[in-house]
């Protein structure tokens, strides 16, 4: 009796914080597809290694005895780097010991951001479909999440006319995800705290526009809210028409803004989980604040390793673009052959698309059939919403992939899936 009882209680010992989440997306896609030998376009990750001289630096590292502690805020020449990175790309001068915080990935950053800075029953504004750390981070937080959906372009690649907010002017303006802006202005009440932007973004592949993060910077220094801005595709741009703008150096804004981004993406270092925040002193505390008991600090000689490519990646960083523009096309003309209604990417290494002509009941039913029937496995998008029934039409895929990858998963879903 007492074994029963015992075991009733802690039947679920999960936290409630964590309870609606399950487990996550990524690490049961990727599980998925090892299991039925998938190609694997669900988690994002390259299936190739990083720059050379990232490597052998790293290796140095470890050789040299570099296997303590690094200093709990980054080591300083990785700092460095980084505030280096930072005005190169003409976001101006910042100071690496005030300014730069080196974390244990992005991930962690968005975590020390949100809890470091987030009081319970603070609202946080996000928009949907949204990377899944968001809302979990939110909860360890106890915050409140807000969204502002951003809805699939029109089909046939028109600009939705009027509800949006432009990314250029005219009505050629390209066919691109887009929110509400009343919707937007609407999520902003007396309680929110902080607003997340994720630009590029993951999972729709759309580039935040100057007028877009104009409109939010001014509901940020109307509301005193804090810009939270996960930047980590930042360099993974495939349209010149629509560059990357990070929102710390609109005016007004640098005060009021916490910019995260890592090495992983730009880099092909996904698993060395290397990242940093970038913020003002105030901000910066907060970051700290939390990252401090959370890991203390990142691992160090992969902290070493990142010092050597941040200042010389550049052509590394060109190459990729063009691998992954290739890509991108290669894999958006297969599945419109398979007759899904493919959605447009201008960044990131991922793409939606709508699965609907082809008869599956749900995301899920369609990422299932795919990973085990096809061999190819995909993400269901429905895991990115809050709205309940958002995503279901929706399946997406990652590009990050050597070019005969793609091919081979192209060959497979042209076989599944056409009749
Ligand atoms: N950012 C990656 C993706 O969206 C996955 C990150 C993770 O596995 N947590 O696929």
């Amino acid at each position: 009796m007492q074994p029963a009882a015992h075991a009733a209680k802690f039947d679920t010992p999960v936290a409630e914080r964590f309870r609606s989440f399950g487990k996550s997306i990524f690490a049961e896609m990727t599980a998925l597809a090892a299991a039925h030998k998938a190609v694997n376009l669900s988690q994002g990750f390259p299936d190739f290694d990083g720059p050379a001289i990232a490597r052998e630096a790293a290796i140095a590292a470890l050789n040299a005895g570099h296997s303590q502690y690094a200093r709990m805020i980054g080591v300083p020449a990785l700092n460095q780097a980084i505030a280096r990175r930072w005005a190169r790309a003409g976001r101006g001068e910042i100071d690496p010991e005030a300014h730069v915080t080196v974390t244990a990935g992005c991930s962690e950053a968005i975590g020390a951001a949100l809890v470091g800075l987030l009081n319970p029953g603070d609202e946080v504004i996000i928009f949907e479909p949204y990377f899944d750390f968001y809302t979990a981070c939110a909860a360890m937080a106890g915050a409140v999440p807000r969204v502002v959906t951003l809805h699939p372009p029109a089909a046939g690649g028109q600009a939705m006319g009027g509800r949006a907010v432009p990314a250029g002017s005219s009505s050629s303006a390209p066919a691109h995800f887009w929110f509400d802006e009343s919707q937007l202005r609407a999520a902003f009440t007396p309680r929110t705290r902080a607003i997340i932007i994720n630009t590029p973004h993951n999972p729709t592949g759309k580039v935040f526009s100057r007028a877009e993060l104009e409109l939010i910077a001014t509901l940020c220094q109307q509301h005193n809210v804090v810009a939270i801005s996960d930047e980590v595709y930042e360099h993974l741009t495939f349209d010149a028409a629509q560059p990357h703008i990070s929102i710390a150096t609109l005016p007004g804004m640098w005060e009021r803004t916490i910019t995260l981004s890592s090495l992983g993406k730009t880099f092909s270092l996904t698993g060395w989980k290397v990242g940093w925040s970038i913020a003002p002193p105030a901000l910066t505390a907060c970051v700290r604040a939390a990252h401090q008991f959370m890991v203390f600090s990142g691992s160090t000689p992969m902290q070493h390793g990142a010092i050597a490519v941040l200042d010389s990646g550049d052509e590394y960083i060109a190459g990729l673009k063009e691998l992954y523009a290739a890509n991108r096309d290669m894999l958006s003309d297969t599945l419109r052959q398979c007759g899904l209604t493919v959605f447009p990417s201008y960044s990131t290494y991922f793409l939606m698309a709508d699965h609907t002509a082809l008869g599956y009941e749900s995301d899920r039913a369609f990422c299932e059939h795919l990973t085990k029937s096809v061999g190819v496995a995909a993400i269901p998008p429905s895991v990115f919403y809050l709205t309940s029934g958002m995503g279901k039409d929706l399946v997406r895929f990652a590009f990050c992939k050597k070019a005969e990858t793609m091919r081979e998963a192209c060959d497979r879903l042209k076989r599944g899936l056409t009749r």
